[in-house]
């Protein structure tokens, strides 16, 4: 018997980004005729996706196994790849399927264009990510990465810069780091890169969470989108809770009646949010 009657909601504007969506179409596909398929870093930044892809077989290589693969199928999945991946895997005669998404491709593009131009790049985001390590292959890794102000020393920043940003930060923290390097009297190129996937879902978000009681945000751990619309969700709604798959739903996070909305990261499957929303409306 059902305890709880809880009035369960799926966001609308939830499940995959379209770069995400490529990807897992090119391995599904790719996975289709048997053959063997490997994919650099896991696919998406949720596991129970990376579960499901691996039954189909695809198996999940790093960079600094790249060497050992001879007459291979790798795939590279949405964040992109630094050159020196293709050239690796080239080497050896493997075929690459990429499916760097295109917004990505074009970040990579611009960021080699300001390098060819002398420009000093400075980019937002986190130096071990692998969508960082990517584009910072473009350039020699001749730029300074930072994910937090704090990190660089404001007296000491060269005159003019050129900020460009991961495609899943803040929009609010890249205004304020523009803001801030204003306000130091240093001349800043912006770049806005962030993708409007990530922009237009904090929006969409902010207005589902408050019409809920609780909210309940699934995403997988190494998420950064994940993390920071899980924030979003939490300052628009303080009842919310995160977490990766239905099994860690507790029963004390609700009382009989509540309205429970569900939503999650751009890298979080439907069909996991269908198995959160089945495991709501059975408390
Ligand atoms: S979040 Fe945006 S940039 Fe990143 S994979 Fe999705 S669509 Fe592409």
């Amino acid at each position: 018997m059902k305890r709880f009657n809880l009035h369960v909601e799926t966001d609308p504007s939830a499940g995959f980004c379209f770069g995400v969506i490529n990807a897992i179409n090119k391995a599904e596909e790719a996975l289709r005729n048997k053959e063997e398929l490997y994919c650099l870093g896991e696919i998406v930044h949720n596991e129970e996706e990376n579960n499901r892809l691996k039954a189909l077989g695809l198996q999940t290589i790093q960079r600094d196994g790249l060497s050992h693969l001879h007459h291979k199928r790798i795939l590279f999945r949405a964040h992109g790849e630094p050159p020196a991946s293709y050239a690796a895997l080239q080497k050896n005669e493997n075929t690459i399927i990429d499916a760097t998404c295109p917004i990505v491709v074009k970040l990579q593009k611009q960021v080699a264009r300001s390098y060819r131009s002398g420009e000093h790049i400075y980019l937002y985001g986190k130096a071990t990510h692998p969508e960082v390590i990517g584009i910072a292959g473009y350039i020699n890794n001749d730029l300074v990465v930072f994910n937090e102000l704090e990190e660089l020393d404001l007296k000491a920043l060269p005159k003019q810069l050129t900020l460009y940003s991961q495609t899943t930060q803040s929009i609010d923290r890249f205004q304020c780091i523009v803001n801030t390097l204003l306000q130091a009297g240093v001349e800043v190129k912006v770049k806005n890169t962030i993708c409007r996937s990530v922009t237009h879902r904090r929006r969409a978000l902010q207005e589902f969470c408050r019409r809920f009681d609780k909210v309940i945000f699934v995403a997988g751990l190494n998420s950064s989108n994940g993390k920071f619309l899980y924030q979003v969700c939490k300052d628009s709604n303080p009842g919310t809770y995160f977490i990766s798959n239905a099994k860690e739903i507790l029963s004390e996070w609700f009382v009989p009646g509540n309205r429970v909305g569900i939503s999650g990261a751009t890298s979080t499957p439907l069909w996991l949010l269908a198995e959160v929303k089945n495991a709501l409306e059975n408390l």
